[in-house]
């Protein structure tokens, strides 16, 4: 981060305090005594030893309230939600239909075999039902459906990787860049399913693990820009802390992707906030 960039960020910044040790960055309050160290990059995304393996970045802790840390369901579901995501990418791995008897309800049928990893817990997670025990007669009747609630797995996967990307991208900018816990978050995001290699990014790479990589680059105004790759989603990242409009995301050339914001003073808000799609 250049000098000139700290000092506009902490201008913006109210009252907090700008020592790392001395503040929880997913709620933005000062820690107590009780104190517990946050993975920047989840360890449910890590699957390598860690913290060092020769050609990987190990990219540390930062401090947290025991509470915060512990608060952060999705992370347990990060994995399963990139998972999700790659495979309804896939078009042979699931059937959109609507039931004969009654066109109202629509079933997204999706092949287990590509999900092997999915535990029942998972399953529920995601609102997904089982019925590789039962017969088709069984599960396709209106009255199957009637005790199930509606959903939508492919926006709630969407949200929970966005949601645990954007934690981790912001713990790498505060840990890596010397960002400082700002008063407000407003970030741009945009997902998709693919890989870094071959897009020719400029900036800082992160070599996380087989799969996860990171690309950081700051942004000529001082907002930061992180491309996030894990296994086969990546989520391009725009940190905006100044009130300008989206020029930066028209920069990227990336109009008309789907492009999600989420806005609050604290990165905890991501449990309880949903992103919205521009
Ligand atoms: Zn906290």
């Amino acid at each position: 981060m250049t000098k000139r960039c700290r000092v506009r960020l902490c201008s913006a910044q109210s009252n907090r305090r700008q020592d790392l040790s001395t503040l929880c960055y997913l709620c933005g309050n000062p820690l107590g005594d009780v104190e517990s160290d946050d993975h920047v990059v989840p360890s449910t995304l890590i699957q390598r030893s860690q913290p060092k393996v020769k050609g990987f970045e190990y990219a540390g802790k930062l401090p947290t309230h025991q509470k915060c840390n512990n608060h952060f369901g999705p992370e347990k579901y990060a994995a399963k939600a990139l998972a999700l995501l790659a495979a309804l990418d896939d078009p042979n791995t699931f059937l959109e239909r609507v039931l004969v008897r009654n066109p109202a309800i629509k079933v997204l049928a999706i092949n287990a075999d590509k999900l092997p990893t999915f535990t029942r817990k998972d399953l529920e997670f995601f609102k997904i039902t089982d019925v590789r025990a039962k017969e088709e007669r069984e599960w396709s009747t209106p009255e199957f459906f009637r005790d199930k609630k509606r959903t939508n797995p492919l926006r709630d996967a969407t949200y929970v990787a966005l949601s645990v990307l954007a934690k981790s991208a912001a713990a790498l900018l505060i840990k890596r860049k010397g960002l400082a816990i700002p008063s407000s978050w407003r970030i741009f995001a945009c997902p998709f399913t693919g890989s870094l290699s071959g897009l020719n990014l400029s900036g800082e790479a992160l070599a996380l693990d087989h799969g996860v990589h990171a690309v950081i680059k700051q942004a000529s105004n001082g907002d930061w820009f992180v491309a996030f790759e894990a296994h086969k989603v990546v989520v391009f990242l725009l940190f905006a802390f100044v009130a300008t409009s989206p020029e930066p995301i028209t920069s990227l050339g990336l109009l008309d992707a789907d492009w999600f914001v989420f806005e609050s003073n604290a990165i905890n808000d991501l449990l309880q906030k949903s992103w919205t799609k521009l």
